[in-house]
């Protein structure tokens, strides 16, 4: 991570954007958990360690009288948990590089852990601003990102930052590296066949993902709502299923690409349907080219299951972003939960697995399954535009050469 830490002051930007109940309980640990390897690695080499991390978008959820909520967002609410998971006591600055933090960093010793305020609760950080981040950079002696979760964001304490530390005061922690390896790992050299199977709410927000793997995956399942784009751009009757018109064309373009890529490109050919967006709704399974006027597609049908657990279970190598149907309605999960299902199947056969997005994660973590697959990402967003080849602002601003 880096070469000489002893006796240092390294300021850390990890990812405690956990959420927490109205009781202030955390309720998914997950984030922390992935956190602890870094600062664990940084204490045994006599580092002391301030902590960055931001909560929630408490600029976006102002009280009524246009003050921060702090009570919501204050990153306070992370530091019992946080101390009993390191069997210390961190300490917490109440500003995030303000006078308390001034004050309880500069007497920090090695050993010693403090975590600082939400970072959003200052304004300039969503903006990269480069005074905040040089407020913040004249806390430590070095800088390391072990936030992969917020690696594509241009935040003063995501980005900006580095660039006050020269290449061997800064470095990617031990959650970054291992994100970056096994994205980098699908991408560069995956093992054939390859399947990728990505689902959701919108083709927009994927159109870019599925034009890359289209370069090199062998398989590559549509599911969710987004399929339906697929099904009217073929023709075929879809109801009042999700549709976004505008990307037809778009659609047609990448069915046409992947034949000359010759990918077999799985757009469900059954459906389970629904009358209302509800889970009581009435259904039935139809052929997805054929549902009624009234009729929505809320999950993929069981002879499109089997199609996609083949294509699962023929693959080397694996990635799933997005749930194949509204799975948060128990009568629209089965597809998901399939997927779950079959990809840790294949993982235990010595598939590579790499699962990444917050829906694709609930539904591995609640098939029971999470610890067979080989790599469950933290990154939502980040991963997604790091598979589309986008540069991430966190992964540059310490790679970048001076
Ligand atoms: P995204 O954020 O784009 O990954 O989309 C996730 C959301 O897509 C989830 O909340 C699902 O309920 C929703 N979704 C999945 N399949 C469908 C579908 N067939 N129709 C409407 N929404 C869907």
């Amino acid at each position: 991570m880096l070469p000489n830490t002893s006796g240092k002051k390294i300021l850390v930007r990890v990812d405690f954007n956990v959420p927490i109940n109205a009781d202030h309980q955390i309720t998914d640990d997950t984030r922390i958990l992935k956190a602890l390897p870094t600062i664990k690695q940084l204490l045994a080499g006599n580092a002391s360690i301030i902590l960055m991390s931001h909560l929630g978008r408490p600029q976006k959820k102002k009280l009524d009288n246009g003050a921060i909520n702090v009570a919501k967002f204050t990153l306070k609410q992370v530091v019992p948990h946080l101390s009993k998971l390191l069997g210390l006591e961190v300490q917490f600055a109440s500003d995030c590089g303000g006078d308390q933090s001034i004050i309880k960093a500069r007497d920090l010793q090695p050993g010693q852990v403090l975590l600082l305020e939400n970072t959003r609760f200052d304004a300039g950080e969503t903006k990269g601003d480069i005074d905040f981040a040089a407020r913040l950079a004249a806390l430590g002696d070095c800088y390391v990102n072990d936030a992969f979760g917020t690696a594509h964001r241009q935040h003063s304490s995501t980005a900006t930052i580095a660039q006050f530390f020269k290449p061997d005061e800064r470095a990617f922690g031990l959650l970054m590296q291992t994100e970056i390896a096994n994205a980098q790992s699908i991408l560069n050299s995956p093992k054939r066949p390859c399947t990728a199977i990505f689902g959701g709410a919108k083709v927009s927000d994927k159109i870019k993902l599925i034009e890359r793997f289209i370069n090199f995956a062998d398989n590559i399942v549509i599911g969710g709502g987004m399929a339906y784009t697929f099904v009217k751009a073929q023709g075929g009757s879809i109801g009042d299923s999700l549709c976004e018109d505008s990307h037809l064309d778009l659609a047609k373009d990448l069915i046409a690409k992947a034949q000359e890529y010759n990918v077999n490109l799985i757009i469900p050919e059954d459906s389970v349907i629904a009358d209302a967006f509800a889970p009581d709704a009435n259904t039935q399974i139809v052929p997805t080219v054929d549902i009624p006027q009234g009729w929505m597609g809320l999950d993929v049908g069981p002879r499109s299951i089997e199609k996609i657990n083949s294509a699962i279970l023929s693959a080397q190598s694996i990635i799933w972003n997005g749930p194949l149907g509204v799975f948060e309605m128990a009568a629209f999960a089965k597809g998901t939960m399939a997927v779950a299902n079959t990809v840790a199947q294949a993982s235990e056969k010595g598939a590579f697995s790499l699962i990444g997005g917050g829906d694709s994660v609930a539904a591995i973590n609640a098939s029971g399954q999470a610890d067979k697959v080989s790599f469950i990402s933290t990154g939502g967003g980040a991963l997604l535009e790091f598979l589309e080849g986008k540069k991430l602002p966190g992964i540059v601003a310490i790679e970048k050469v001076d």
